[in-house]
């Protein structure tokens, strides 16, 4: 088991990591996810040695490992620059890591292993070109391959599929999450990409400025984030998030249309007020773009609004329109025929709806 207890590491007056805390098990494949400047590449560089924490420490199966060279800690690692040899081929590329006088592999092993990844990565094609003639999505399988021909404790791996066309990505992603379970392997890896971290981590961590927000298998974080931050990081489209008010009555309107209801009942209401940590009657109702009900004709109990604009994600159809001043995002089906400035009519559905605090941002409940 890897074990990260309290790290912390500042770049002059950057905070890049702040008091972090994570525990990845063996057999895990656990994927930091967080926005550009996270702290993500640097958590994982801790993690191999490459750079000291100010604070914290790093423990492997229980032994303290903070101040062991990257050499000893047997963790294989992949980062964004692949430190390539561009004059050697594929093949000895693969091979360099076993050849490497730590490792000092007999040339039949050499071979065995460099065919298997070359063969898992789709590339035994590549095995005999030169590395400077390959494309930048080859280079980087190659990198992918240099790092899995190891037998490490556990792969850390930096946005190992990122750079490559969606297509590779695709197929990428699968052949690792097959690699991982056939191979039952440990992987440590980040990304800012939450479509492949949601398809490929049995656990994903949300990291934002520095700090681990929550985390949990995929699926657990999208359906129960706990903070709009979390929502917005998970989300492949985000959360819609409008601005609303509790009444006396505890009915729910939106705040830039006191007369405009949503259909909560008051039970709802209550029991959202009473778990409120600080006393206010305002707060955010976020909602799934596929939970938001659209339809085309005027139907009782749907707001009208009017279509903006139109997006295709992978094979999904979606609705852009402004609701409340809020910017809101739906799915609809493949067969609707909308289109800019047409009526569209929605409605949020009480059990879809999620409520956060307006200050904190924290997801009440
Ligand atoms: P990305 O997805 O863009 O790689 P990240 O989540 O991996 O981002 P880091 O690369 O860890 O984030 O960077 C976290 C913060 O620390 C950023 O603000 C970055 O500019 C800063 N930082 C990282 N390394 C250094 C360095 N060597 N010197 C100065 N600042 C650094």
């Amino acid at each position: 088991m890897l074990e990260l207890k309290g790290l912390r590491k500042s770049f002059g007056d950057i905070k890049a990591v702040d008091n972090f805390h994570l525990s990845v098990d063996n057999g895990e494949f656990f994927v930091l996810l967080g926005p550009t400047g996270a702290g993500k590449t640097t958590t994982l560089r801790m993690t191999v040695g490459l750079e000291d924490p100010d604070e914290g420490d790093i423990f492997y199966d229980n032994n303290k490992i903070t101040e062991l060279p990257p050499a000893v800690r047997n963790f294989a690692f992949m980062f964004e620059s692949h430190n390539l040899y561009p004059v050697l081929n594929v093949y000895d590329n693969l091979a360099f890591p076993l050849r490497s006088p730590l490792f000092k592999t007999p040339e039949g092993e050499i071979k065995k292993r460099v065919e298997k990844v070359a063969n898992d990565l789709h590339m035994t094609h590549l095995l005999k070109r030169k590395v400077s003639n390959l494309s930048g999505g080859e280079q980087q399988r190659v990198a992918l391959g240099r790092t899995l021909v190891r037998k490490p404790n556990i792969y850390v791996l930096d946005e190992p599929i990122s750079s490559l066309d969606y297509k590779l990505r695709e197929e990428l992603q699968t052949e690792f999450k097959r690699i991982h379970e056939e191979y039952g392997i440990t992987i440590f890896s980040a990304t800012h990409d939450n479509v492949s971290a949601m398809a490929m981590a049995t656990r994903i961590g949300i990291m934002y400025e520095g700090r681990l927000l929550q985390t949990g298998p995929p699926r657990e974080i999208y359906t129960h984030p706990v903070s709009m931050t979390v929502a917005n990081i998970i989300g492949a489209p985000s959360m819609n998030f409008v601005d609303c008010v509790i009444d006396n009555h505890d009915h729910l309107y939106f705040t830039s249309d006191p007369t405009l209801f949503l259909p909560v009942s008051p039970e709802t209401v209550r029991k959202v007020k009473s778990q409120q940590k600080k006393e206010t009657n305002h707060l955010f109702i976020g909602v799934w773009p596929e939970d938001v009900g659209v339809v085309e004709d005027e139907k009782t109990g749907f707001f009208p609004c009017q279509v903006d604009t139109i997006e295709y994600h992978g094979a999904e159809k979606f609705v852009n329109f402004t609701f409340q001043n809020s910017s809101i995002k739906a799915l609809i089906s493949h067969g609707s025929q909308v289109k800019h400035g047409d009526a569209i009519f929605i409605f949020f559905p009480e059990d879809k709806l999620y409520y956060f605090d307006p200050e904190s941002e924290e997801r009440i409940g």
